[in-house]
Order: structure tokens, then sequence, then C-alpha cells
């Protein structure tokens, strides 16, 4: 007897868009079938007639239940919100995987990296989330500051664990890694088969900036654009990627955030070289003139959000290619946090997002017409999930998949506020802003966890996501 069917809804494969119904047994899809033609007896049908089926959303870059500096809270002892409340939000936007950080967890000036052995710390994240998340999670593993030859020899057991991709910052004091040890990383991280992510920014640009505006008075959190630069960015994506050529090894870059970044990625790709971007959704619709408005800088993440044209060039990125997933940076505090630090090196880092990363990314590119339904499951679930080793397990509507679906209501129209989301943060920087679609059931692995606007699932669903790079994608730009 299958589990469920999934029946009469657009569904949304690698083969295309196509009416189908969608059988269920145990964790994994079962059969795809013409609508009406699935035979036997079922313990449930959920009829999605109207309704878009789409692999469950997948979230490649969070922040969860982690110290925020003090430089940034004004005091210490503030964590980031828990996974019972981002899974939770998570679950209600349609995800039903995240890729959050083991590491060295803090990126601000002043704080230490750890130094403890890579699994030992994939272990203590793993121990922090296990029955405490409603959908699956998995870490990029932090490598920060001066990479110890050890912790270089860790980096293949690890990728053999299922750890698969490792993150470094070319800036932010101690995190970040100097471009020696960056190679050696990069040249282990190749050989064992793992991918890099990176957070790209040129350090002496930013550090002479931020001394500089400083200096004349100008160091107001609404600046912040001026210190995180289009031209830090150009010059640090492009560092980058002439090193992974030389090393072999495949990048990611985490949050693309101007043209130019945009630029260097496509320009790289076209060489054959295995680039892939990610754009933030509030880099999507915001620029640097909100970051002047009253309280304007609750729209930040670093590095910075830039000009118009920058926003643009993300969004035909996000059309086009060279920008292949949509993220949030996670980094969930409430208001007396995020509002408290106001000048270029005190602004608190992300906000709320993983609840309105894929409703947002429908508004601004399906609802405008600028991408069609597969290209929406491909930025919002499946690059992810092939970029970072999860497919075709995650990221795909396909028989022995895991059922991990986002049923989606194309015609529910709701302007957000706080009250429609589930994060544990009293503001939402997306409070206002019109969708033209919604989720309305999420499925984790063949069990419903959000329908009806009701969490069904369980804190303890959640688990773990061992992951492997196909070779493929290590070898050239597939997505
Ligand atoms: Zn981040």
């Amino acid at each position: 007897m299958l589990d469920l069917i999934i029946k009469g809804g657009r569904v949304v494969t690698s083969e295309g868009v196509a009416e189908m119904d969608v059988a269920i047994q145990g964790e994994r899809i079962a059969a795809l079938a013409l609508p009406g033609t699935l035979e036997g007896e079922v313990r449930r049908t959920v009829d999605a007639r109207g309704k878009v089926v789409l692999p469950g959303g997948i979230e490649p870059h969070t922040h969860i239940g982690i110290p925020v500096p003090e430089t940034w809270a004004g005091r210490p002892e503030v964590i980031t919100q828990p996974p019972e409340a981002a899974s939770r939000a998570a679950a209600f936007g349609g995800v039903t995987t995240f890729v959050d950080f083991s590491g060295g967890l803090s990126i601000a000036p002043g704080e230490r990296p750890t130094s403890d052995p890579i699994m030992l710390e994939v272990e203590k994240r793993r121990q922090a989330f296990a029955g405490h998340s409603y959908t699956d999670f998995a870490y990029h593993h932090i490598l920060a500051g001066e990479v110890s030859d050890a912790t270089i020899g860790e980096i293949r057991e690890a990728i053999q664990s299922g750890l698969a991709s490792f993150k470094i910052f070319t800036t932010f004091h101690s995190s970040r890694v100097p471009y020696g040890h960056l190679m050696a990383v990069f040249e282990e991280v190749a050989r064992g088969g793992g991918i890099m992510a990176v957070h790209a920014e040129d350090d002496d640009l930013v550090t002479y900036m931020t001394e500089k505006l400083k200096r004349v008075g100008n160091d107001q959190g609404y600046n912040l654009h001026l210190v995180h630069s289009n031209v830090s960015e150009d010059l640090a994506f492009r560092k980058i990627i002439r090193m992974a050529e030389h090393a072999e090894v495949a990048i990611y870059f985490v949050h693309t955030t101007a043209k130019e970044g945009v630029a260097a990625i496509a320009e790289a790709r076209a060489g054959g070289q295995p680039v892939y971007g990610e754009a933030l959704h509030n880099y999507m619709e915001f620029t640097s003139d909100d970051y002047r408005k009253p309280n304007g800088t609750k729209i930040h993440t670093y590095p910075a959000i830039k000009y118009a044209d920058d926003r643009d060039a993300l969004q035909q990125g996000l059309v086009d290619g060279p920008i292949c997933t949509t993220a949030t940076d996670e980094y969930t505090t409430n208001k007396d946090v995020k509002f408290w630090g106001d000048t270029i090196e005190t602004v608190c880092g992300g906000h709320a997002g993983i609840e309105t990363r894929m409703p947002v990314t429908w508004a601004k590119m399906v609802h405008t017409g600028r991408i069609g339904l597969e290209r929406f499951a491909a930025i919002t679930s499946t690059n992810a999930a092939k970029i970072l080793g999860m497919y075709p397990q995650k990221g795909a509507i396909a028989v022995g998949s895991d059922a991990d679906i986002c049923i989606w209501d194309p015609d529910l129209r709701k302007v957000l506020t706080l009250d429609d989301l589930h994060h544990d943060g009293d503001y939402s920087i997306w409070e206002g802003f019109e969708c033209n679609g919604y989720p309305v059931m999420t499925i984790l692995r063949g069990k419903v966890i959000v329908e009806h606007g009701r969490l069904v699932g369980s804190a303890s669903d959640g688990r773990w996501v061992s992951r492997k790079v196909a070779s493929a994608v290590l070898a050239s730009p597939i997505v």
C-alpha cells in the first residue's frame, strides 16, 4: 500500500513541468504517473489541482544558534535564533533542508576561531541540532585564520565522512585565511573531492575604507557599501578564481553582491571553470539607498547591499546562469540587537530569511515572467543540491529521491506581516512585501510537516544529511 499520493498538481521535474500524480512510499518517491493512473490502496491522498508541486526548498546558507559578537549586539551572550525556530520558519516557507556551518562560528573582529578537530566540531553541531529541527540539515565547515598542517591533514577524511564543503573568508580579521594557507586548503579540498564556499572581499580595501571613513567622520552604517565595495568584490572574486584554477578546485561564491562579481563568475564559467554563484533574496529587492531610511541598516547582510544595477545584474544572473542559487545568510536576532549598531563596524549582520526566500524569489522572478517553474525549482532547490552534494537524494522530484516536497499555490496573494511569519525575532524586513504565490504544504521525507497553515511535524524529524559532490559538478559548470 502506498503512503501518500499527491494528485493532479503541476509537477516540476528535471524532465519538465507536467500534470502528474506523485506516489510516496515511506520516505521516498515511489512513482510518477499520468493523472488518475496509479492503482491500488493508499493511506492518504492530497489534492494538488491548481497547485505547483516543487522539490522541497534547499537553503544553502544559514547561521542558526550561534553567538552574536558583542561588537554587533552591544552586549554579551546574544545567540541567533535556535534550530527549533529557524527550522519551523523554514518548514512554513517550503524549505526541507538547510545548510548551516560548523567550525569557526564567529566572523567579527576580536573573536577567536576554534581549533578542535574538524569532525569533532561537526559532531558538536550535529548534537546541537539533533532532536531540535523540523527539517533536514547539513554544515559547511568553516576554516578560519591560519590553517594548521594538522587541520589540512583532516580535510580528506572529513569529506569522506560526508562533509563535502568548506567555507573560508578573505576578510574579517581573525577569520581571514591568508592566501598561502588558502592555496593549501584549496589543493587539499580538490584532492578530496570537496567544494569551497567562499566569502570573497579584498581585505586591504575593506580595512583601508573602514579606517578612512572613521577618520573623516563618515562611518555611519549607511555607508557600508563604500567599505564592502564593488571594486573589492571585483578583485577578490578574480583572485579566488585564479587560485582555484591553479588548485583545480570548484568554487561556490556565497552572497554575490555586485555586477562585477556576477561578471567574474560568468567569465570563469565561459572558460569551463566550475564556479557557482549565490544571491541573497534581500539583494534582489533593496539598494544601498534603503540604508538611509530610519533603521535602514536592518536590511543589511555582509558584505553590503549595493546599487540598482548590481541588483539587476544579480537578477539577470539568476535568469541566465552565473548565479545558480538563492540563499538568505539567515541570522535572526531581535530589533534591540539588529538596530543597536549604527556604524560601518557595528551593524549586525543578517536577519530572518529562511521562510521568505522562496515567496520573494517567486514574486521577483516568476510572477514578473522572468523565469519559469523549472528555473525556479533550480535556483531554490535543485542547484544547491547538486553543487553541495545532495543530489538526487535531495532537490529532485524523481523516483527514489527523498519525498521532500513543497506544494505551492501560484494564486495565493499575501502582503506579508510579522504575524504571517514563524521565526523567533520581533521584526521582519519583509513586512509589507507583496507575495503573489506562496507555499501551502511542506512534506519532509514523506511526512507532511506543514499544512493548512499549521505545523504538524516534530522537532525530532530533521536529520543531518551526508553529502558528496558529483565529479561532474567539480569538473565544469554543469548548473
Ligand atoms: Zn553567512
